[in-house]
């Protein structure tokens, strides 16, 4: 499955944080999706508690922010929402997606040793 996936690239994302910083558990991981990125949150989640086992991520929780979908127009930066027409009026340029397709990992809260 493809939460699957992302979240085992986010978790070797984390241990290499963690081991950077000599920590020995994460406390807590947050996370940015975008609501175009094609991710399911429900899906991630379960995807998360069953490969957080064992890893330095045991202990951690997952905090998700869903990033909404927004559209800019690439002359005057004018913003747009889902639902509009995505052509600026006044410049009629059309709009480019400016945030909603991104999956980041945000923070890390760890505990060192
Ligand atoms: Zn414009």
């Amino acid at each position: 499955m493809h939460e699957y996936s992302i979240v085992q690239a986010l978790m070797a994302q984390v241990e290499v944080e963690a081991r950077k910083y000599r920590a020995v558990t994460v406390e807590k991981v947050e996370l940015k999706i975008g609501e175009l990125s094609g991710v399911e949150v429900d899906l991630l989640r379960t995807a998360f508690e069953t490969f957080r086992e064992r890893s330095i991520c045991a202990r951690a929780s997952l905090e998700i922010e869903v990033v909404p979908a927004r559209w800019s127009c690439p002359s005057c930066k004018e913003l747009f929402q889902a639902g509009c027409r995505l052509q600026c009026p006044d410049c009629r340029q059309p709009a480019q997606l400016e945030s909603g397709d991104e999956i980041v990992l945000q923070r890390i809260e760890m505990e060192a040793a």
